[in-house]
C-alpha cells in the first residue's frame, strides 16, 4: 500500500514537470514569434449606435501558434507579463498599428490595449509618442484602452503618465468596466474620454434584469460625465437596438464585425 502510495506521489509529481515543461515550451515559442513578428493584429470595428458607422478600431493581438494553432491573448498576454516581454509586445503593437491605421481614413480612430505592467518603468510615454511620430498620425487618433488595474499600481505614477498622454490629445478609454472594483472615484479622477462596458454585462442583458440596470446606470454615469459609452460584445440586433435607446453612444461585437486583418477592413466596411 506504502508503494502504491508513492508511486501515485510520483505521477502527480511528473504530472507537474509536464505541465511546466509545457509552459516552458509555450515561453520558448512565444519569444520566438515575437522576435520573427509572428505576431498579427487584427482590428475590430467601434460603431456608433445610432448611424452605424464606423468610428474607430480596436487592436486585437493575434498569435497562430505554427503546431498548436490560434492560442487566445487572454493565454499569450499574461504569458508574456510573467516573462518580462509585455513591454517589447506593447511597443510592437503601437508601432505596428499606428503605421496601419495612417491607411485609414481620417475620421477613424485606433483603439490600443494597453497592459499595466507598461506602466510600471517610465517608458510608455516616449514609446506612445515613438509610435505616433514614426508613423506620422495625429495623437488624436489614437485611444489607449486600460484597466483600473493601472490605477491600483502605488505611487502616483499611474496619474502622472495618464494625465501627461491626455495632454497630448490622447483618449484614454477605462476598459471592462464593471469586472473590477470599479471605483467611482476612478472615473473622477482620472481624465478618461470614454468608458467600455464589459461585454460580460452585454452579453447577460437579454436575460438579466441587474445586467440592464448596471448597464442603464452606467450609461447615465458616463453621460453625465462627458464620456463616451462604448458597450462591448454585441451580437445581437436586438441587443444593439436597446443600447441605442437607453442612449449609449457606441458599440463593438460580432454583429458589427469579427476582428480581421487589416486588409479585410475595407472589405468589410
Ligand atoms: P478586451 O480588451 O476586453 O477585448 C475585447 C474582446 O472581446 C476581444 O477578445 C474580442 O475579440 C472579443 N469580442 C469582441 N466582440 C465580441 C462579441 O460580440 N462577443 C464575444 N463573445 N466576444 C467579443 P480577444 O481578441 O480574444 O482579446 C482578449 C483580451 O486580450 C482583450 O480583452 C485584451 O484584454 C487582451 N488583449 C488583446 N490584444 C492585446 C494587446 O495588444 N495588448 C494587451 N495588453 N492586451 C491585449
Ligand atoms: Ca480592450
Ligand atoms: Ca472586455
Ligand atoms: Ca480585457
Amino acid at each position: 500500500a506504502k508503494a502504491e502510495k508513492r508511486g501515485t506521489c510520483r505521477s502527480f509529481e511528473s504530472g507537474m514537470d509536464a505541465a511546466a515543461q509545457e509552459k516552458t515550451r509555450l515561453e520558448i515559442d512565444f519569444r520566438k514569434a515575437l522576435q520573427n513578428k509572428e505576431l498579427r493584429i487584427h482590428y475590430q470595428p467601434l460603431v456608433n449606435l445610432e448611424s452605424g458607422a464606423i468610428e474607430g478600431y480596436e487592436a486585437l493581438l493575434r498569435w497562430h501558434h505554427p503546431v498548436r494553432g490560434d492560442i487566445s491573448p487572454d493565454v499569450f498576454i499574461p504569458l508574456a507579463e510573467e516573462m518580462g516581454l509585455i513591454e517589447a509586445v506593447g511597443r510592437y503593437v503601437l508601432q505596428t498599428a499606428c503605421r496601419q491605421a495612417t491607411d485609414w481614413p481620417e475620421h477613424i480612430k485606433l483603439a490600443v490595449n494597453v497592459s499595466p505592467l507598461q506602466f510600471r518603468n517610465g517608458n510608455l510615454i516616449s514609446t506612445v509618442i515613438g509610435a505616433l511620430s514614426a508613423a506620422n498620425l495625429p495623437a488624436e487618433r489614437l485611444e489607449l484602452e486600460i484597466t483600473e488595474a493601472v490605477l491600483m499600481e502605488k505611487g502616483p505614477r499611474p496619474a502622472a503618465i495618464i494625465r501627461n498622454l491626455r495632454a497630448f490629445g490622447i483618449g484614454i478609454s477605462l476598459d471592462d468596466f464593471g469586472t473590477g472594483y470599479s471605483s467611482l472615484s476612478y472615473l473622477l479622477n482620472y481624465p478618461f474620454t470614454k468608458i467600455k462596458i464589459d461585454k460580460s454585462f452585454i452579453l447577460k442583458l437579454q436575460h438579466e434584469d441587474r445586467s440592464r440596470a448596471v448597464i442603464r446606470a452606467v450609461i447615465g454615469l458616463g453621460k453625465s460625465l462627458g464620456l463616451t459609452v462604448t458597450a462591448e460584445g454585441i451580437e445581437d440586433p436586438s441587443v444593439r437596438d436597446y443600447l441605442r435607446d437607453e442612449g449609449c453612444m457606441q458599440g463593438q461585437g460580432f454583429l458589427f464585425g469579427r476582428p480581421a486583418a487589416a486588409e479585410e477592413l475595407s472589405a468589410q466596411a
